[in-house]
């Protein structure tokens, strides 16, 4: 089970030594972790590889700068070395990799000792934040200091701000749509040049975190999901505290009922009336926050359908069920639910109920978060989402496979049940749920297994390949993937003879000739390297 270390590429054992040493003098001792038990913290720890191939995203080394200059010093060491550097802010990233590189050997960049809440503007109601700073860390502060704005945090509220910004992160409030709440960057660039996005271009400029589009080419989107540059800092705009909020949540009886919801909600976020990403969790799903599979189950292979009636029925939820948040002053919250319980209530069967909170209970939840990841629609970020590990038993974690899913009925329902279907064959439960955006969803599906067991292991690896293949060929790309798939998901992009991969390539190859910026990220490789697609236009 046990690979050797892990070796830089085309790097001896004597000339990574040199390199180490080259490191701890500007970064100190302890900043520079090669040991394998300071490394076992940086695998990722929902690995669906093989026995035999466990450490194929294993680093060489992890490097912890506390400053940008130290980010630039090390750039320069690396470069000359040689040695590729995998940037993470705090490596949380979970089903999706963890903290591992996507090459072997590759050397660790953990920012996470760079976590200055640098500004927080309450009038303007943004924050600039460095890369440690986690959702938890940044709603903390917020709520010491009593300014009152709200974080938006995605489903495990311990990763940092800029990760899951970069890696285009949902939440469930006004502001979920994390990419979009960014506003100005620094990076660091691979030949060590520091850049400001936006209008962070003017030195003494007054609009970096206020206007995000600068003036000329806008550049944010090149560093999400990409390997051009290292963010140092990032600007994210914040929510006012609303004046009250109201937690809706409904269920519908039937399996065939995602179509009318999805029907249902389109129109309503269309027209604003729904103003934040509503969720649409499987049974299953939900089961996984309060109770354990074998409450219900306990043999292999799918749950049956007349297990999962009982669990329905026990647990008195919904095939599906749907929770959104509404905000504001109370007369515009009541008027937007009156709407959407008419609309829901409209589907046979369906069952709605609403909480509210008042300025006062949201900041008595802040203080004293109750188990249950919907006080993320309050603002206040969580790790209620892990409990899903226990769903199987075992030892347990995920993979997921995320497709986007256009906002209609027929999408939804064909997607659901080839999703479904396929993970049924694999022996997975359904485990899933849709993200809305106005247009678009983002169906997310988890493949829960026991880590410990390789049988399951390889079976939620295959059933994530294949479905994968199966998505993109019915038209449906991923909007994020695990490092295992980032190669595949990439290929698809086949329009005119891969021309958007061309593209990138030319980005990257201009932006850093040497491939030393995450190799291999998103299926973006080095020139050169045997994995680099060969693109040409139709
Ligand atoms: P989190 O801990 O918030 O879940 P990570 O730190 O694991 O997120 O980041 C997710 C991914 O985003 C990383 O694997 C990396 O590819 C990219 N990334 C994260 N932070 C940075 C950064 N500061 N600069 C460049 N890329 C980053």
């Amino acid at each position: 089970m046990n690979a050797p270390q892990a070796l830089p590429p085309d790097c001896s054992a004597a000339r990574f030594a040199q390199a180490l040493r080259s490191f701890a003098a500007v970064l100190g001792d302890d900043a520079v972790l090669s040991a394998p038990s300071g490394l076992a913290a940086y695998l990722d720890p929902y690995s669906p590889l093989p026995d035999d191939d466990p450490d194929a995203f294993a680093p060489a080394a992890v490097l912890l700068p506390g400053s940008v200059t130290q980010v630039q010093a090390v750039l320069r060491l690396a470069s000359a070395a040689g040695l590729p550097l995998w940037p993470v802010s705090i490596g949380r990233n979970l089903a999706y990799g963890g903290p591992a590189p996507r090459l072997r050997g590759t050397l660790v960049l953990d920012l996470r000792r760079m976590n200055r809440i640098l500004e927080v503007n309450p009038t303007l109601a943004y924050a600039l934040v460095e890369p440690g700073v986690s959702y938890f860390d940044l709603h903390a502060y917020l709520h010491r200091e009593g300014i009152a704005l709200w974080v938006d945090p995605p489903a495990v509220g311990w990763g940092s701000v800029v990760g899951n910004t970069l890696e285009r992160g949902i939440g469930v409030t006004p502001y979920g749509d994390h990419a979009a709440m960014q506003c100005g960057m620094e990076v660091v660039l691979a030949s060590g040049d520091i850049v400001r996005t936006g209008m962070g271009a003017l030195a003494g400029g007054s609009a970096w975190q206020l206007h995000r589009d600068g003036y000329g080419p806008g550049l944010d989107g090149l560093f999400m999901q990409s390997n051009f540059g290292i963010v140092t800092k990032m600007g994210i705009w914040l929510m006012p505290a609303p004046e009250t909020a109201l937690l809706c949540q409904a269920s519908f009886a039937r399996e065939a009922d995602l179509e009318a919801v999805v029907e249902t909600l389109r129109p309503l976020r269309l027209a604003d009336v729904l103003h934040g990403p509503a969720v649409i969790e499987s049974a299953v799903r939900w089961a996984a926050s309060v109770s354990a599979r074998r409450d219900w189950h306990d043999g292999a292979g799918p749950m049956p359908v007349a297990a999962l009636d009982h669990m329905i029925r026990a647990l008195d939820i919904g095939w599906w069920n749907l929770r959104f948040g509404l905000y504001g002053p109370p007369a515009l919250v009541q008027a937007r639910w009156r709407i959407a319980r008419k609309a829901f209530g409209a589907i046979d069967g369906a069952r709605l109920t609403a909480w509210p909170y008042s300025a006062a209970s949201v900041a008595s939840v802040a203080s004293a978060p109750p188990g249950g990841g919907a006080v993320g629609l309050l603002g206040v970020p969580s790790v209620a989402a892990m409990r899903m590990l226990s769903w199987c038993g075992g030892d347990g974690a995920h993979l997921d496979v995320s497709p986007l899913c256009p906002a209609t009925g027929t999408h939804a329902m064909r997607q659901y049940r080839l999703v479904r279907e396929r993970a049924a064959a694999y022996g997975f439960d359904y485990y899933g749920g849709f993200t809305a955006a106005p247009r678009c969803l983002h169906h997310i599906f988890a493949a829960i297994f026991d880590r410990a067991d390789p049988v399951q292991r390889s079976q939620a690896r295959a059933l994530a390949h294949r479905l994968v293949d199966e998505l993109g060929a019915a038209g449906y790309g991923l909007y994020r993937a695990h490092l295992d798939l980032m190669d595949r998901v990439a290929a698809q992009q086949d329009f005119n003879g891969h021309a958007m991969q061309a593209l990138v390539q030319r980005l990257k190859d201009a932006l850093d000739p040497a491939g030393m910026l995450a190799p291999g990220k998103q299926g973006i490789w080095p020139a050169g390297h045997p994995s680099t697609p060969a693109c040409g236009t139709d």
